[in-house]
């Protein structure tokens, strides 16, 4: 079977081909940086990550774009409140962008930042004036006439008939009973940020930052732009005008759209004071792991209600996927194998397969490997796993790492890092659990094994106490070791 997606721009559920041969061309929205990433970003954020990486798993090579809006309303107008330059403003929060993103094992697309390329987001606005599609105001900013395009509205399914004819918004962001011609272009303001070009003196709309960029790194025609919900109007509308009034041409194949999460059944809000940054979740001392499987647990077009029980569920179902494969890699087991545990691994395979090909069905996906887990332990347990049963359950667990990314072991220093930024912050909301988190989770797998393997060894020559002490020694550093019929095993508290 091959990959079905809904695609926005029909409405409608649609086999996925790519325009190229096995090569996938791809653009996100990426991130406004003029604050820290909030987790209804990074659910958006994640379900791309997923779409990428599961293209890849089918087979596809994939170039993936971002942008970085480093320009816009609001930078603009936080930055001259706070007396500092676009450039020192943004770059901070890029940074910790960036850094949110490695957290979360989100696969880092490539960046473009909408400064870098003013140029051809002039070159565009001068295409588009040429052609009748953009005009210049007394002030010197360019809009988008969109009654000149009469396809607008057929992404977001709006009705525009009747609409005033050059009534205008400087907006970037506004909602549909204020359609009116954009901005592409917004003329300098006293005491504004802006560039001297040869249309002027000025800055881009938002709008046109995603076209020219899209453009010049993927080609006029593309196969699959992403975002989150809220983008489709105005934000997407504007690019398929601006961009098809420009070539003539249909800008994208595929529109993926991410569904806005809910926070405790609540949108998220700052005054509802459910507003949760990655950050903020980290220093509660929820793990990466944990979020990153919560953010993908539910298919990106059904809406994700985030709570905190939610969390320590998958927290839990993280350390069952590790422990199995700790497990796997750790029993010593007959010779041979059973057909029982080969079908199991490779049914999760093609179940977790099925799953994400029906439109990125996560939810089943990791339901698929889970059960694979939970009774393939069962058949352990009762003596069932033969050494060649091994291979292709751990083989299946790498597949699903290869998209949902929760394995390795190393929440430890991206919470250390976390305590460590908390720290030169001056945060007054550092957790205890973060603490304990970053205390427990302080020795490394290796160092474990060492022990692991020094405790195996006493016991065989019949050293009881030193084992015990080995084992207390662990216990007290947060590692639960168990002594078993198969050997011994270990995980963390
Ligand atoms: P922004 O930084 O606001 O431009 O948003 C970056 C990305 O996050 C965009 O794709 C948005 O659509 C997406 N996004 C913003 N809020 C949410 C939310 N509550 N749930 C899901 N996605 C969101
Ligand atoms: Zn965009």
């Amino acid at each position: 079977m091959a990959l079905r997606l809904y695609n926005t721009l029909p409405g409608k559920v649609e086999e996925f081909r790519s325009l190229a041969g096995n090569e996938v061309r791809m653009y996100a929205c990426g991130p406004t940086v003029y604050d820290y990433g909030h987790i209804g970003n990074f659910r958006t954020f994640v379900a791309v990550d997923i779409l990428r990486r599961f293209f890849r798993q089918s087979g596809y090579k994939v170039r993936h774009v971002m942008n970085i809006t480093d320009v816009d309303d609001k930078i603009i107008h936080n930055s001259a409140r706070d007396g500092v330059s676009v450039k020192q403003y943004t770059e901070k929060y890029e940074k910790a962008f960036l850094e949110d993103s490695a957290t979360l094992n989100i696969e880092e697309p490539v960046l473009v930042h909408a400064t870098g390329h003013i140029q051809e987001m002039v070159e565009l606005v001068v295409a588009l004036e040429k052609k009748g599609f953009a005009y210049r105001a007394d002030d010197g900013s360019y809009y988008f006439r969109i009654a000149r395009f009469p396809e607008y509205g057929k992404l977001s399914k709006k009705d525009f008939a009747g609409m005033e004819d050059g009534a205008r918004v400087d907006l970037d962001e506004y909602d549909k009973d204020s359609a009116r011609d954009f901005a592409l272009w917004k003329a300098a303001k006293p005491g504004e940020a802006f560039w001297e070009t040869s249309i002027g003196s000025g800055r881009p709309g938002w709008h046109i930052e995603c076209s020219a960029m899209a453009m010049a790194e993927l080609g006029e025609t593309f196969d699959l732009h992403a975002g989150g919900e809220d983008l489709i109007f105005p934000h997407h509308e504007n690019e398929i005008a601006q961009s098809e009034a420009k070539t003539g041409k249909p800008f994208v194949q595929f529109w993926f759209h991410a569904r806005f999460l809910l926070v405790e059944g609540e949108k998220m809000s700052k005054s509802l004071g459910n507003f949760l940054t990655l950050r903020d979740l980290k220093l509660k001392g929820y793990k990466p792991s944990s979020i990153r499987l919560l953010l993908s647990s539910v298919p990106y077009r059904h809406q994700l209600n985030f709570t905190f029980d939610g969390l320590k569920q998958m927290s839990s179902n993280v350390d069952k996927l590790r422990n199995f494969q700790l497990r796997l890699t750790q029993a010593q087991l007959p010779p041979g194998a059973s057909e029982e545990m080969q079908q199991l691994a490779r049914e999760g395979v093609e179940r977790m397969k099925s799953a994400l090909d029906d439109d990125l069905n996560t939810a089943q996906a990791q339901a698929a490997i889970l059960e694979m887990v939970r009774k393939a332990n069962a058949a352990m347990d009762s003596g069932l796993a033969k050494k060649d049963d091994a291979p292709p359950l751990l083989s299946a667990l790498e597949r699903f790492d290869e998209i949902f990314a929760v394995l390795k072991d190393d929440d430890a220093p991206k919470m250390k890092a976390t305590l460590d930024w908390a720290k030169s912050q001056n945060r007054s909301d550092i957790s205890p659990e973060l603490q304990e988190t970053v205390g427990s989770q302080s020795v490394s797998h290796a160092d474990i094994e060492k022990k692991i393997a020094a405790m195996e060894a006493a016991r065989r020559t019949r050293n009881f106490p030193l084992s015990d002490a080995i084992r207390a020694e662990l216990n007290a550093a947060g590692i639960l070791v168990e002594i078993t019929k198969d050997g011994i095993r270990w995980r963390r508290k």
